[in-house]
């Protein structure tokens, strides 16, 4: 039985990756408030934010700080844009900001309002970078298997999830997909990780010879795969995938839209995957959610060539009306002055043991194949079998139900492709919350082993 405000959602909203029929008949849950990793229901039921809302409130609920920085720049200048050669404080300190600490040299940061946008961006600039380089043909983008980079039809196109894809006539033309660093799944019997990753190399270079170096433009990646199922590639991966991108000359994006500013323990993901992109997609906790703001980060080289195109054309012709939007680029402004004040980064470089400890044990529950992951972000895969990872029948939902005696147990997890339930929680959760989430969740994997014996699905 529907409450009131859910009758009046479901007749109103359509919700984001979400099964529309079920929903009508369950309701959505509707939160109200939140303070640190907490967040509560309409009826003042505490969940743990296992998941910082989508891979995004790093620094967790109620921050005073951030809600007084989007006040001061709203009554002060709520909007102006940067087009036509306008600016304002807020964007040009973020901007400067994010230059200082970027992991690779970076020339110009270029502000959109989300990670698809971002990575629409990317791709522009890369055809608009070679038309100024006169090789107009190198055009094609290289993404993988499972790679997430949003939903925009460019974005959509680059992510490698059929979901993403089925029935909405995408890929578009010129996008391929290579193969995922997800040894788990993907390794020969007895293959070692670095073999595994001298494969997909060769996989890569294979792909680029098969298409014509001339006509390949860039290949993108996340250092850490998330919504694909938070994949961490093998530690030698990126530095033999780069040596085949420099062979063919072919731009490096890096997608850091969820792993930039501190997820892994380090500023950018980059940076603890050995990871050398040319050009970076950044969003999420950019602002720590507070705003919607993305911002990519483009090289010289780059920059160069968008001069050189934009001058022949008389403008560049790209923004969006919130580009670098004044309040946005305060809030993010003011959170990335918290990370380097309270020295976030380095503090979850210390949670890391204890995260990675709790993770890994629950590699020994009879529903757990793999318990992957890497700094603050993980996810346990559930399988029908572990000795022969023989997964559940997806039709099942069998994470989606782990899920569910999640919101049961007070925590909010996600579960994605692949039987995988995802964790992501807030940077600031203190080792008592990581403890309560663990628990929470091994409680949940209880109930729905309990369940899986009662419906025969093992
Ligand atoms: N890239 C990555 C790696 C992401 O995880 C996401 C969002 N989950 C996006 C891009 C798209 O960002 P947005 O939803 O803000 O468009």
């Amino acid at each position: 039985m529907l409450t009131n405000l859910q009758a009046r959602d479901v007749e109103t909203l359509i919700h984001p990756y979400t099964n529309l029929v079920a929903v009508r008949e369950t309701g959505p849950l509707i939160l109200e408030r939140g303070k640190g990793v907490w967040v509560h229901d309409v009826d003042g039921k505490p969940y743990l934010e296992g998941m910082a809302g989508l891979w995004c409130t790093a620094l967790g609920y109620g921050n005073e700080e951030l809600v007084e920085a989007a006040a001061t720049q709203m009554r002060k200048l709520p909007f102006t844009h940067i087009f036509g050669g306008k600016s304002h404080d807020p964007a040009i300190e973020l901007a400067e900001k994010l230059k200082e600490i970027a992991p690779v040299p970076i020339s110009k940061v270029f502000f959109t309002s989300s990670g698809s946008e971002a990575n629409d961006t990317q791709m522009k600039l890369v055809w608009y970078m070679n038309n100024a380089l006169g090789r107009p043909k190198k055009k094609k983008i290289i993404a993988r298997m499972r790679g997430y980079h949003g939903v925009t039809i460019a974005a959509a196109s680059l992510t490698g999830l059929a979901g993403n894809h089925n029935d909405f006539d995408l890929p578009i033309a010129g996008i391929r997909h290579t193969t995922a660093p997800h040894h788990y799944r993907l390794a020969e019997p007895g293959e070692s990780e670095a073999d595994f990753a001298t494969r997909l190399a060769a996989d890569l270079e294979a792909l680029i010879i098969a298409e014509g170096p001339e006509t390949v433009a860039a290949f993108i990646a996340e250092p850490v795969m998330g919504a694909g199922g938070v994949i961490v590639p093998p530690a030698t991966y990126y530095p033999k995938i780069q040596a085949v991108l420099k062979k063919y000359d072919v731009f490096f994006i890096g997608d850091e839209v969820i792993t930039g500013f501190g997820r892994l323990g380090t500023a950018f993901g980059s940076e603890a995957m050995e990871m050398r992109p040319d050009s970076i997609s950044v969003a999420k906790a950019l602002s720590s959610a507070y705003q919607p703001i993305g911002a990519v980060m483009v090289p010289e080289l780059m920059y160069e060539a968008m001069l050189t195109e934009s001058s022949k054309l008389g403008s560049f012709g790209h923004g969006y009306t919130y580009s670098g939007h004044p309040v946005a680029a305060a809030v993010a402004v003011k959170t990335l002055e918290i990370y380097e004040r309270e020295s976030i980064f380095e503090r979850v470089r210390a949670k890391i043991p204890q995260f990675d400890a709790r993770r890994a044990a629950l590699e020994d529950h009879p529903l757990v194949g793999e318990a992957r992951g890497k700094g603050l972000v993980g996810a346990v895969e559930l399988v029908a079998d572990k000795k022969t990872k023989r997964q559940f029948d997806p039709k099942l939902g069998m994470a989606a139900k782990c899920v569910a005696f999640c919101q049961q147990e007070g925590l909010i997890l996600r579960n994605v492709f692949g039987d995988a339930v995802t964790i992501c929680p807030p940077l600031v959760i203190s080792p008592a919350e990581i403890d309560e989430l663990f628990d929470r969740l091994t409680r949940a994997l209880d109930k729905t082993l309990d369940y899986a014996v009662r419906e025969n699905l093992l």
